[in-house]
Protein backbone atom coordinates (compact mmCIF):
# COMPACT_ATOMS: atom_id res chain seq x y z
CA UNK A 1 0.00 0.00 0.00
CA UNK A 2 1.16 3.70 0.25
CA UNK A 3 4.13 4.50 1.98
CA UNK A 4 4.24 7.01 4.58
CA UNK A 5 5.77 9.85 2.99
CA UNK A 6 3.95 9.71 -0.18
CA UNK A 7 1.66 13.04 -0.26
CA UNK A 8 -1.53 12.42 0.29
CA UNK A 9 -3.76 13.93 -2.48
CA UNK A 10 -7.14 14.61 -1.64
CA UNK A 11 -8.22 11.49 -3.87
CA UNK A 12 -11.41 9.75 -2.78
CA UNK A 13 -14.20 11.69 -1.53
CA UNK A 14 -17.21 9.30 -1.30
CA UNK A 15 -19.46 11.75 0.19
CA UNK A 16 -20.54 14.44 -2.29
CA UNK A 17 -18.87 17.92 -0.82
CA UNK A 18 -22.79 19.96 -1.64
CA UNK A 19 -25.44 21.02 0.57
CA UNK A 20 -28.42 19.37 -0.90
CA UNK A 21 -28.40 15.73 -2.23
CA UNK A 22 -30.18 15.21 -5.49
CA UNK A 23 -33.50 14.30 -5.55
CA UNK A 24 -34.41 10.68 -4.58
CA UNK A 25 -35.35 8.60 -6.90
CA UNK A 26 -36.41 5.03 -8.03
CA UNK A 27 -33.29 4.22 -9.50
CA UNK A 28 -31.45 5.39 -5.82
CA UNK A 29 -33.34 2.45 -4.43
CA UNK A 30 -34.29 -1.08 -4.34
CA UNK A 31 -37.52 -2.46 -5.10
CA UNK A 32 -38.21 -2.64 -1.33
CA UNK A 33 -36.82 0.59 -0.83
CA UNK A 34 -38.86 2.00 -3.48
CA UNK A 35 -42.38 0.36 -2.14
CA UNK A 36 -41.53 1.97 1.29
CA UNK A 37 -41.20 5.09 -0.55
CA UNK A 38 -44.15 5.23 -1.97
CA UNK A 39 -46.20 3.79 1.68
CA UNK A 40 -44.39 6.99 3.19
CA UNK A 41 -46.47 8.72 0.58
CA UNK A 42 -49.50 7.41 1.75
CA UNK A 43 -49.77 5.63 -1.79
CA UNK A 44 -50.62 2.03 -2.10
CA UNK A 45 -46.91 -0.24 -2.33
CA UNK A 46 -47.78 -2.20 -4.91
CA UNK A 47 -47.61 0.38 -7.00
CA UNK A 48 -44.34 1.03 -6.99
CA UNK A 49 -43.28 -2.23 -9.01
CA UNK A 50 -45.79 -0.66 -11.88
CA UNK A 51 -43.84 2.66 -11.53
CA UNK A 52 -40.35 0.64 -12.15
CA UNK A 53 -42.04 -1.49 -15.08
CA UNK A 54 -42.65 2.41 -16.50
CA UNK A 55 -39.34 3.41 -15.62
CA UNK A 56 -36.80 0.21 -16.51
CA UNK A 57 -38.80 -1.70 -18.97
CA UNK A 58 -40.81 0.41 -20.88
CA UNK A 59 -38.05 3.60 -20.40
CA UNK A 60 -41.47 5.65 -19.62
CA UNK A 61 -40.60 8.57 -17.39
CA UNK A 62 -43.55 10.76 -18.29
CA UNK A 63 -46.83 10.00 -15.50
CA UNK A 64 -49.36 10.66 -19.09
CA UNK A 65 -47.64 7.80 -20.42
CA UNK A 66 -48.36 5.49 -17.78
CA UNK A 67 -51.91 4.77 -18.43
CA UNK A 68 -52.68 1.62 -16.31
CA UNK A 69 -51.93 3.93 -13.19
CA UNK A 70 -55.70 5.66 -12.09
CA UNK A 71 -55.23 9.21 -13.32
CA UNK A 72 -55.25 10.76 -9.65
CA UNK A 73 -51.95 8.32 -8.68
CA UNK A 74 -49.77 9.30 -11.37
CA UNK A 75 -48.65 12.55 -10.62
CA UNK A 76 -48.07 11.88 -6.50
CA UNK A 77 -46.56 8.55 -7.93
CA UNK A 78 -44.46 10.41 -10.17
CA UNK A 79 -43.79 12.99 -7.36
CA UNK A 80 -42.39 10.11 -4.55
CA UNK A 81 -40.14 8.20 -7.59
CA UNK A 82 -39.23 9.88 -10.36
CA UNK A 83 -38.23 13.52 -10.00
CA UNK A 84 -35.95 15.15 -12.93
CA UNK A 85 -33.00 14.79 -12.35
CA UNK A 86 -31.64 15.12 -15.63
CA UNK A 87 -32.28 18.75 -18.08
CA UNK A 88 -30.85 18.36 -21.64
CA UNK A 89 -29.24 21.23 -22.60
CA UNK A 90 -28.61 20.23 -25.90
CA UNK A 91 -27.64 17.27 -27.73
CA UNK A 92 -24.68 17.22 -30.61
CA UNK A 93 -24.39 14.66 -32.62
CA UNK A 94 -21.37 13.19 -35.38
CA UNK A 95 -20.85 10.57 -37.91
CA UNK A 96 -23.86 10.38 -39.59
CA UNK A 97 -25.83 11.03 -36.22
CA UNK A 98 -24.36 7.50 -34.87
CA UNK A 99 -22.63 9.40 -32.26
CA UNK A 100 -24.16 11.75 -29.89
CA UNK A 101 -23.69 13.87 -27.07
CA UNK A 102 -25.80 15.61 -24.66
CA UNK A 103 -25.07 17.99 -22.34
CA UNK A 104 -27.14 17.63 -18.97
CA UNK A 105 -28.04 20.14 -16.33
CA UNK A 106 -28.53 18.26 -12.64
CA UNK A 107 -30.71 20.02 -10.25
CA UNK A 108 -28.45 22.15 -9.02
CA UNK A 109 -26.83 23.39 -12.23
CA UNK A 110 -23.95 21.36 -12.26
CA UNK A 111 -23.21 19.98 -16.02
CA UNK A 112 -22.65 16.77 -16.81
CA UNK A 113 -22.39 15.40 -20.38
CA UNK A 114 -22.64 11.11 -21.99
CA UNK A 115 -21.98 10.13 -25.71
CA UNK A 116 -24.02 7.44 -27.01
CA UNK A 117 -22.12 5.54 -30.01
CA UNK A 118 -24.10 3.20 -32.35
CA UNK A 119 -22.48 0.53 -34.06
CA UNK A 120 -23.33 -1.95 -36.35
CA UNK A 121 -23.93 -4.34 -34.22
CA UNK A 122 -23.87 -2.98 -30.56
CA UNK A 123 -24.62 0.68 -29.08
CA UNK A 124 -22.31 2.29 -26.25
CA UNK A 125 -23.11 4.70 -23.73
CA UNK A 126 -20.12 6.90 -21.91
CA UNK A 127 -21.30 7.99 -18.80
CA UNK A 128 -20.05 10.51 -16.36
CA UNK A 129 -19.87 9.24 -13.09
CA UNK A 130 -19.17 12.76 -11.13
CA UNK A 131 -19.82 16.40 -12.14
CA UNK A 132 -16.06 17.50 -12.82
CA UNK A 133 -12.88 15.25 -11.98
CA UNK A 134 -10.33 15.25 -9.16
CA UNK A 135 -7.76 13.56 -10.61
CA UNK A 136 -6.34 16.19 -12.40
CA UNK A 137 -4.89 14.00 -15.20
CA UNK A 138 -3.14 16.72 -17.22
CA UNK A 139 -4.19 16.21 -20.81
CA UNK A 140 -7.54 15.17 -19.97
CA UNK A 141 -10.18 18.10 -20.46
CA UNK A 142 -12.73 17.41 -17.26
CA UNK A 143 -9.42 16.77 -15.16
CA UNK A 144 -8.19 20.86 -15.86
CA UNK A 145 -11.52 21.93 -14.05
CA UNK A 146 -11.26 19.91 -11.01
CA UNK A 147 -14.40 18.11 -9.11
CA UNK A 148 -17.82 19.96 -8.03
CA UNK A 149 -19.51 17.31 -6.60
CA UNK A 150 -20.40 13.39 -6.64
CA UNK A 151 -23.65 12.17 -8.92
CA UNK A 152 -25.92 9.91 -7.66
CA UNK A 153 -27.11 6.52 -8.04
CA UNK A 154 -30.23 7.91 -10.07
CA UNK A 155 -28.43 10.72 -11.97
CA UNK A 156 -26.08 8.01 -13.51
CA UNK A 157 -28.85 5.58 -14.18
CA UNK A 158 -31.04 8.51 -15.47
CA UNK A 159 -27.85 8.66 -18.25
CA UNK A 160 -28.51 5.07 -19.36
CA UNK A 161 -32.33 5.27 -19.40
CA UNK A 162 -32.46 8.20 -21.59
CA UNK A 163 -30.13 6.99 -24.07
CA UNK A 164 -31.94 3.14 -24.12
CA UNK A 165 -35.18 5.15 -24.37
CA UNK A 166 -33.42 7.68 -27.27
CA UNK A 167 -32.79 3.92 -28.97
CA UNK A 168 -35.79 2.34 -28.74
CA UNK A 169 -37.78 4.89 -29.83
CA UNK A 170 -35.44 5.05 -33.35
CA UNK A 171 -33.59 8.39 -32.63
CA UNK A 172 -30.60 7.20 -33.88
CA UNK A 173 -30.14 6.42 -37.18
CA UNK A 174 -30.35 2.96 -38.31
CA UNK A 175 -33.78 1.98 -36.94
CA UNK A 176 -34.71 0.92 -33.36
CA UNK A 177 -32.28 -0.40 -31.33
CA UNK A 178 -31.51 -1.83 -27.43
CA UNK A 179 -28.65 -0.29 -25.47
CA UNK A 180 -25.86 -2.79 -25.35
CA UNK A 181 -22.66 -1.48 -23.07
CA UNK A 182 -22.41 1.11 -20.75
CA UNK A 183 -18.43 2.56 -20.27
CA UNK A 184 -17.71 4.72 -17.28
CA UNK A 185 -15.32 6.75 -19.36
CA UNK A 186 -17.19 10.56 -19.42
CA UNK A 187 -16.60 12.94 -16.41
CA UNK A 188 -15.58 11.87 -13.26
CA UNK A 189 -13.75 8.88 -11.48
CA UNK A 190 -15.90 6.19 -10.93
CA UNK A 191 -13.95 4.78 -8.16
CA UNK A 192 -13.79 8.11 -6.24
CA UNK A 193 -17.59 7.96 -6.20
CA UNK A 194 -17.57 4.11 -5.48
CA UNK A 195 -21.01 3.44 -3.83
CA UNK A 196 -23.42 5.34 -5.83
CA UNK A 197 -21.41 3.68 -9.12
CA UNK A 198 -21.87 0.17 -7.72
CA UNK A 199 -25.19 1.21 -7.02
CA UNK A 200 -25.85 2.13 -10.87
CA UNK A 201 -24.53 -0.85 -11.98
CA UNK A 202 -26.85 -3.16 -10.19
CA UNK A 203 -29.27 -0.96 -11.65
CA UNK A 204 -28.50 -1.78 -14.83
CA UNK A 205 -27.98 -5.23 -14.27
CA UNK A 206 -30.94 -5.95 -12.41
CA UNK A 207 -33.55 -7.97 -14.63
CA UNK A 208 -36.74 -5.65 -15.12
CA UNK A 209 -38.54 -4.24 -13.75
CA UNK A 210 -36.12 -4.15 -11.13
CA UNK A 211 -33.48 -2.79 -13.06
CA UNK A 212 -32.36 -2.28 -16.77
CA UNK A 213 -31.19 -5.85 -17.33
CA UNK A 214 -28.11 -5.00 -19.17
CA UNK A 215 -24.91 -7.57 -18.67
CA UNK A 216 -22.55 -7.02 -16.14
CA UNK A 217 -19.60 -7.66 -18.87
CA UNK A 218 -20.82 -4.99 -21.48
CA UNK A 219 -20.31 -2.84 -18.27
CA UNK A 220 -16.85 -1.36 -18.44
CA UNK A 221 -15.17 0.22 -15.35
CA UNK A 222 -12.58 2.63 -16.26
CA UNK A 223 -10.21 3.56 -13.18
CA UNK A 224 -7.02 6.28 -12.75
CA UNK A 225 -5.84 3.49 -10.22
CA UNK A 226 -7.53 3.64 -6.93
CA UNK A 227 -5.81 1.14 -6.04
CA UNK A 228 -7.55 -0.11 -2.73
CA UNK A 229 -10.99 0.42 -4.59
CA UNK A 230 -9.92 -1.88 -7.82
CA UNK A 231 -9.71 -4.48 -4.48
CA UNK A 232 -12.47 -3.86 -3.22
CA UNK A 233 -14.17 -4.37 -6.61
CA UNK A 234 -12.77 -7.57 -7.26
CA UNK A 235 -14.52 -8.96 -4.34
CA UNK A 236 -18.11 -7.10 -5.27
CA UNK A 237 -19.03 -10.51 -6.96
CA UNK A 238 -20.31 -8.52 -10.05
CA UNK A 239 -18.21 -9.54 -13.03
CA UNK A 240 -18.02 -5.65 -14.74
CA UNK A 241 -15.09 -5.20 -17.31
CA UNK A 242 -12.01 -3.44 -15.66
CA UNK A 243 -9.87 -0.56 -17.51
CA UNK A 244 -6.92 0.97 -15.71
CA UNK A 245 -5.94 4.40 -17.42
CA UNK A 246 -1.73 3.24 -17.24
CA UNK A 247 -0.34 5.76 -19.75
CA UNK A 248 2.80 5.34 -18.85
CA UNK A 249 4.97 1.80 -17.49
CA UNK A 250 7.11 4.44 -15.73
CA UNK A 251 6.88 5.78 -12.22
CA UNK A 252 8.64 9.41 -13.16
CA UNK A 253 6.64 9.72 -16.42
CA UNK A 254 3.38 8.37 -14.90
CA UNK A 255 3.80 10.83 -12.09
CA UNK A 256 3.43 13.93 -14.49
CA UNK A 257 0.50 12.80 -16.77
CA UNK A 258 -1.47 10.77 -13.79
CA UNK A 259 -0.97 12.72 -10.68
CA UNK A 260 -2.82 9.87 -8.31
CA UNK A 261 0.29 7.80 -9.34
CA UNK A 262 2.14 9.79 -6.70
CA UNK A 263 0.00 7.53 -3.99
CA UNK A 264 -0.11 4.25 -5.80
CA UNK A 265 2.59 3.48 -8.23
CA UNK A 266 2.60 1.95 -11.67
CA UNK A 267 3.71 -1.41 -10.06
CA UNK A 268 0.65 -1.52 -7.42
CA UNK A 269 -2.34 -0.01 -10.27
CA UNK A 270 -0.95 -3.00 -12.45
CA UNK A 271 -0.84 -5.11 -9.46
CA UNK A 272 -5.01 -4.63 -8.56
CA UNK A 273 -6.31 -4.87 -12.10
CA UNK A 274 -4.04 -7.98 -12.65
CA UNK A 275 -5.98 -9.35 -9.10
CA UNK A 276 -9.02 -8.59 -10.77
CA UNK A 277 -8.52 -10.43 -13.67
CA UNK A 278 -7.02 -13.11 -11.53
CA UNK A 279 -10.38 -12.84 -8.92
CA UNK A 280 -12.93 -12.53 -11.65
CA UNK A 281 -11.87 -14.16 -14.43
CA UNK A 282 -12.15 -11.42 -16.66
CA UNK A 283 -9.66 -9.75 -19.05
CA UNK A 284 -8.84 -6.37 -18.21
CA UNK A 285 -7.96 -3.46 -20.50
CA UNK A 286 -5.10 -1.29 -19.99
CA UNK A 287 -5.43 2.25 -21.36
CA UNK A 288 -2.66 3.99 -22.82
CA UNK A 289 -3.53 7.36 -24.29
CA UNK A 290 -0.72 7.73 -26.72
CA UNK A 291 0.78 11.15 -27.26
CA UNK A 292 3.24 12.61 -29.09
CA UNK A 293 7.22 12.31 -27.78
CA UNK A 294 5.91 11.77 -24.54
CA UNK A 295 5.18 8.44 -23.85
CA UNK A 296 4.98 6.82 -27.96
CA UNK A 297 8.56 5.88 -27.56
CA UNK A 298 9.86 1.93 -28.44
CA UNK A 299 11.79 1.63 -25.28
CA UNK A 300 8.02 2.07 -23.28
CA UNK A 301 6.49 -0.27 -25.42
CA UNK A 302 8.73 -2.92 -24.49
CA UNK A 303 8.65 -1.85 -20.93
CA UNK A 304 4.84 -1.62 -21.02
CA UNK A 305 5.08 -5.21 -22.84
CA UNK A 306 7.56 -6.60 -20.19
CA UNK A 307 5.77 -4.95 -16.87
CA UNK A 308 2.15 -6.64 -18.08
CA UNK A 309 4.27 -10.32 -19.05
CA UNK A 310 5.34 -10.20 -15.79
CA UNK A 311 2.42 -11.08 -14.24
CA UNK A 312 2.15 -13.75 -17.11
CA UNK A 313 0.65 -14.52 -19.72
CA UNK A 314 -2.63 -16.32 -19.20
CA UNK A 315 -4.64 -13.48 -21.37
CA UNK A 316 -5.47 -11.81 -18.34
CA UNK A 317 -5.19 -8.15 -20.05
CA UNK A 318 -5.03 -6.07 -23.40
CA UNK A 319 -4.25 -3.00 -24.35
CA UNK A 320 -6.25 -0.20 -25.73
CA UNK A 321 -4.12 2.49 -26.89
CA UNK A 322 -5.98 5.35 -27.68
CA UNK A 323 -4.75 8.17 -30.07
CA UNK A 324 -4.52 11.51 -27.59
CA UNK A 325 -7.41 13.74 -28.36
CA UNK A 326 -6.00 17.22 -28.09
CA UNK A 327 -7.22 19.68 -25.25
CA UNK A 328 -7.83 23.10 -25.80
CA UNK A 329 -4.30 25.12 -24.34
CA UNK A 330 -2.71 21.64 -24.23
CA UNK A 331 0.89 21.18 -26.70
CA UNK A 332 0.60 17.63 -26.84
CA UNK A 333 -0.82 15.74 -29.90
CA UNK A 334 -1.73 12.80 -31.08
CA UNK A 335 1.54 10.11 -31.80
CA UNK A 336 2.61 10.11 -35.24
CA UNK A 337 0.84 7.06 -37.10
CA UNK A 338 4.35 5.15 -37.70
CA UNK A 339 5.40 5.51 -33.88
CA UNK A 340 1.58 4.33 -33.11
CA UNK A 341 2.31 1.34 -35.55
CA UNK A 342 5.44 0.07 -34.16
CA UNK A 343 4.05 0.91 -30.27
CA UNK A 344 1.45 -1.78 -31.00
CA UNK A 345 3.88 -4.03 -33.00
CA UNK A 346 6.80 -4.04 -29.98
CA UNK A 347 3.46 -4.52 -27.78
CA UNK A 348 2.13 -8.01 -29.77
CA UNK A 349 6.14 -9.26 -30.67
CA UNK A 350 5.94 -9.50 -26.27
CA UNK A 351 2.52 -11.57 -26.57
CA UNK A 352 0.19 -8.70 -25.57
CA UNK A 353 -3.13 -7.88 -27.24
CA UNK A 354 -3.31 -4.62 -28.61
CA UNK A 355 -6.15 -2.45 -30.37
CA UNK A 356 -6.22 0.70 -31.50
CA UNK A 357 -9.36 3.00 -30.02
CA UNK A 358 -11.50 4.73 -32.53
CA UNK A 359 -12.17 8.27 -31.97
CA UNK A 360 -16.05 8.80 -32.66
CA UNK A 361 -17.23 12.57 -31.73
CA UNK A 362 -13.71 14.25 -32.36
CA UNK A 363 -15.32 16.67 -33.76
CA UNK A 364 -18.38 17.65 -31.29
CA UNK A 365 -15.66 17.78 -28.40
CA UNK A 366 -17.00 14.41 -27.79
CA UNK A 367 -14.38 11.59 -27.46
CA UNK A 368 -12.03 10.57 -24.47
CA UNK A 369 -10.91 12.99 -22.51
CA UNK A 370 -12.61 16.24 -23.85
CA UNK A 371 -15.72 16.49 -21.96
CA UNK A 372 -15.69 19.43 -19.89
CA UNK A 373 -19.08 20.31 -19.54
CA UNK A 374 -18.43 23.56 -18.23
CA UNK A 375 -17.17 25.20 -21.19
CA UNK A 376 -19.11 23.56 -23.94
N1 LIG B 1 -11.41 8.55 -14.58
C1 LIG B 1 -11.53 7.39 -15.43
C2 LIG B 1 -12.35 7.67 -16.68
C3 LIG B 1 -11.70 8.72 -17.51
S1 LIG B 1 -12.07 8.91 -19.21
C4 LIG B 1 -10.13 6.94 -15.83
O1 LIG B 1 -9.18 7.66 -15.60
O2 LIG B 1 -10.00 5.84 -16.36
C5 LIG B 1 -11.64 7.43 -20.01
C6 LIG B 1 -10.26 7.33 -20.63
O3 LIG B 1 -9.93 8.45 -21.48
C7 LIG B 1 -9.17 7.25 -19.60
O4 LIG B 1 -8.29 6.22 -19.95
C8 LIG B 1 -8.49 8.58 -19.74
O5 LIG B 1 -7.19 8.57 -19.28
C9 LIG B 1 -8.59 8.81 -21.23
N2 LIG B 1 -8.34 10.18 -21.64
C10 LIG B 1 -8.46 11.30 -20.91
N3 LIG B 1 -8.13 12.38 -21.64
C11 LIG B 1 -7.80 11.94 -22.86
C12 LIG B 1 -7.39 12.58 -24.06
N4 LIG B 1 -7.27 13.91 -24.12
N5 LIG B 1 -7.14 11.81 -25.13
C13 LIG B 1 -7.29 10.47 -25.07
N6 LIG B 1 -7.68 9.82 -23.98
C14 LIG B 1 -7.93 10.54 -22.88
Amino acid sequence: MSSASAPLLPLVFDEPRRAKRPPRHLADLTPDERREAVTQAGLPGFRAAQVSHHYFSRLVDDPAQMTDLPVGLRAPLAAALLPRLLTPVHTLTADGGTTRKTLWRLHDGALVESVLMRYPNRATLCVSSQAGCGMACSFCATGQAGLQRNMSTGEIVDQVVAAARALAAGDVPGGPARLSNVVFMGMGEPLANYAAVIGAVRRMIEPPPAGLGLSARAITVSTVGLVPRMLQLADEGIPVTLALSLHAPDDELRNELVPVNTRWGVRQAVEAAWNYARVTKRRVSIEYALIKDVNDHAERADALGDLLTSYGDWGWVHVNLIPLNPTPGSQWTASRVEDEREFVRRLEAKGVPTTVRDTRGREIDGACGQLAAATS
